[in-house]
């Protein structure tokens, strides 16, 4: 059945929220990160390069000593919104479901009033499901 979170409930959703927002940050950064480098290896040795114009070897390495903070600074503004516009998206999902306090019916985001009873609803975010004993 449905129970209203205690305080404790409510510290331990604190937290886990907390680390979802670091995970937001963290995880576009650190697959940007990785991306970045791997494309600014690919441009040094001519792989991208080759796809968009005539095919050509790897560049000298007094070129690649500046190619590569480019391609790689590049290739983060890029990926980095990317990536983090994925994860925020996913981290905000399941939120926004409803319940009725008095009938304990869960219902659909949107609704004001509950299907069953028509009494107010609250936020499913405030309960939490305790199996019978
Ligand atoms: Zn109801």
């Amino acid at each position: 059945m449905w129970v209203r979170k205690t305080e404790e409930d409510k510290k331990c959703d604190e937290q886990k929220a907390a680390a979802r927002r670091k995970k937001v940050i963290e995880q576009p950064v650190l697959w940007a990160f990785i991306v970045a480098i791997l494309f600014a290896t690919l441009y040094v040795f001519g792989g991208l390069r080759g796809a968009l114009h005539p095919p050509v070897g790897p560049m000298s390495l007094e070129e690649a000593k500046t190619q590569i903070p480019l391609q790689f600074i590049i290739n983060f503004l890029i990926f980095f919104p990317l990536f983090a516009f994925i994860t925020r998206k996913g981290a905000s999902e399941n939120d926004s479901a409803m319940i009725c306090p008095d009938c304990k019916h869960a219902q659909h985001p949107g609704k004001e009033r509950c299907d069953r009873c028509g009494g107010a609803l609250e936020p499913l975010k405030n309960w939490r499901w305790k199996d019978d004993e």
